[in-house]
């Protein structure tokens, strides 16, 4: 809450509090006046009317005095007698009554000496009229008794005069009291209630403010422990994607790069199935070549390039389920509602598609994670790449391309090694040299490019006629070497004269033509009976050749018995 608001709302109490006290202090003040005033009229009514009183039991003193003086009558005698002697209990009571107040005080005493006075003159007339009878009593009712009177109704005047005066001062004191308790109610009241109000106001926007902000506070640290679990996340999956990304580079061969692949969207989408499809050195098709987890639709086992919406467009194709437009034709379901939520992300390197992971589940759930799949895809296509370039490099560097055969440096590096691991284990190893007939002459009638296709048939000839530990080589023009390890004497003969009579029935094609057929000489060697060394070998198998060739061609020589023996093998 800022301070200043804070200040507000502590300043509004305050006031209104303040004001609140001050109309109960100035309603009990008021109260107090009130009551005050109240019993100070009856007060003064009270002094009034004992004044009158007083007033009139000297009348009436005055009055039976008189009638006694004129007829006698002692019923009047005992009038005068009652009212003159209340008198004195009056007067002690107006006394009472008058002592706050100073001036009345000293008047009422003014007045009771006069009255005193004045009971006393009546006295001495009744005395006088006792003794010398009316004459007597008339002569004593003199001037002063007239003064006398005269005084003391100028007295009572003047007491009841003042005590009105009283009256009217108290009067307007009420008023002015009732004017200021109806003055701090008008105006007191509604100023505090609106103040109130305003605090009341400022206070529930306050606690709203605040009630937001706590709501605003909770979603702000759930939003952060999200962000900081996606954070978790995404470093846990970025570094499980730099392992696999540094594991791809290291793979030797697009097989283990495969079943690498297969592993790592295994465990990064463990809710949706994939396939992962090669697409073939002739373009054409896609093939599977691994699959995983459950898919909510498996594909095909192979499609033409043209039925992936991915392929054709190379870029990644994310379908969602009941979505409005075309699948994959790869994709084939009963009805369009029936298509689950897949993605095809293409293989492509160096503008080459080399495949497509193809990834399907049951929910979207898996799409999330997009953006690693495409990254890994990438990573794939670069190591898929790679390694076919590597592959290709290989073969180019072994492997001659008119025969496809391996070249005379791989057959250097095989024949010492074959040769190093039959000597160890005490294996024999038998080596052909093999030179087609007359094909000086066989070019110069069909010319080189027939001469070559006669070259590649012979490859693919020789190559089906091997198994698979031999090693069928092009040594140069058309001289071919095979190297057959762990084969015996007459195994290898045998085998060669199988080569020499397929040569025999070998047809081979130029532009449409079947080409004549060709024969073959063929020199053998064998480890251990004709040499230890490979070059030693060869140049047996080549002088055998040599030897086949001036027997006639089309035929089969070994090398000669007596030449350096290393080591002899049981056949
Ligand atoms: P021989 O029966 O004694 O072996 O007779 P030949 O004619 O085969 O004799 P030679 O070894 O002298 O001739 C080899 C010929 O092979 C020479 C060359 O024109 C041809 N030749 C070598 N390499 C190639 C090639 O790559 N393609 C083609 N078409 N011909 C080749
Ligand atoms: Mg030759
Ligand atoms: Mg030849």
């Amino acid at each position: 809450m800022p301070l200043r608001r804070r200040h507000a709302n502590r300043i509004g109490l305050l006031a209104a509090a303040a004001i609140f006290v001050v109309i109960g202090v100035g309603v009990v003040m008021g109260a107090q006046r009130f009551i005050g005033d109240a019993n100070r009229v009856s007060h003064t009514n009270e002094v009034i009317a004992l004044i009158g009183a007083i007033e009139a039991h000297l009348r009436d003193g005055e009055s039976a005095q008189r009638g006694y003086l004129l007829t006698a009558d002692v019923d009047y005698l005992a009038d005068y007698r009652r009212s003159r002697g209340e008198l004195p209990e009056l007067l002690a009571q107006l006394q009472q009554l008058v002592r706050d107040n100073p001036d009345q005080s000293r008047l009422a005493l003014a007045w009771k000496l006069e009255i005193e006075r004045r009971l006393g003159q009546m006295d001495a007339t009744l005395g006088n009229y006792a003794t010398g009878g009316l004459p007597s009593a008339q002569r004593s009712i003199g001037q002063e008794a007239r003064r006398t009177s005269g005084a003391l109704r100028a007295q009572a005047r003047q007491l009841v005069a003042n005590e009105r005066q009283l009256l009217v001062e108290r009067a307007d004191s009420s008023r002015n009291s009732a004017t200021l308790l109806r003055a701090l109610a008008l105006l007191g009241i509604p100023l505090g209630l609106a103040i109130i109000g305003v605090v009341y106001t400022l206070l529930v926007g306050e606690i709203r403010r605040r009630a937001r902000a706590e709501d605003a506070g909770d979603e702000a640290r759930a939003q952060l422990l999200d962000n900081i679990d996606a954070l978790e996340r995404q470093g846990a999956d970025l570094n499980e994607l730099s392992r696999y990304g540094g594991m791809l580079q290291s793979c030797v061969s697009v097989e283990e790069a495969v079943g690498l692949a297969t592993q790592y969207f295994s465990r990064l989408l463990p809710d949706a199935g994939g396939t992962l499809y090669r697409v073939r050195a002739s373009q054409d098709y896609a093939e599977e070549v691994a699959h995983w987890g459950e898919h909510a639709l498996s594909g095909p086992a192979m499609f033409p390039l043209q039925d992936c919406w991915a392929l054709r467009r190379g870029q990644p194709h994310v379908h969602r389920a009941h979505h409005e437009l075309l699948p994959c034709a790869h994709v084939t379901t009963p009805s369009l509602n029936a298509t689950p939520t897949y993605v095809c992300v293409p293989l492509i390197a160096q503008g080459t598609q080399l495949g497509l992971l193809y990834l399907s589940g049951h929910d979207d759930a898996f799409l999330a994670r997009m953006d690693l799949v495409k990254t890994a895809a990438e990573q794939l296509s670069m190591a898929l790449s790679s390694l076919e370039l590597q592959s290709r490099l290989r073969v180019q560097s072994i492997r001659e391309p008119l025969t496809g055969l391996f070249n005379r440096r791989y057959l250097e590096e095989s024949l010492a090694r074959e040769l190093a691991r039959c000597e160890r284990r005490h294996m024999p190893l038998g080596l052909m040299m093999l030179d087609l007939d007359h094909f000086k002459r066989f070019n110069d009638v069909h010319g080189h490019a027939g001469g070559d296709a006669l070259l590649a048939e012979f490859g693919r000839l020789l190559q089906a006629l091997s198994r698979d530990e031999d090693i069928a080589c092009r040594y140069g023009g058309e001289e071919f070497t095979l190297i057959l390890p762990e084969a015996d004497p007459i195994t290898v003969q045998a085998r060669a004269e199988a080569i020499r009579a397929g040569v025999e029935g070998m047809r081979a094609l130029h532009l449409g033509q079947e080409l004549p057929h060709v024969t073959v000489s063929i020199g053998v060697a064998m480890f251990p009976q004709h040499g230890g060394l490979g070059e030693t070998l060869l140049r047996q198998a080549d002088a055998a050749l040599y030897r086949a060739k001036h027997a006639g061609r089309n035929r089969v020589e070994t090398a000669a018995n007596d030449v350096a023996v290393v080591q002899a093998v049981a056949p």
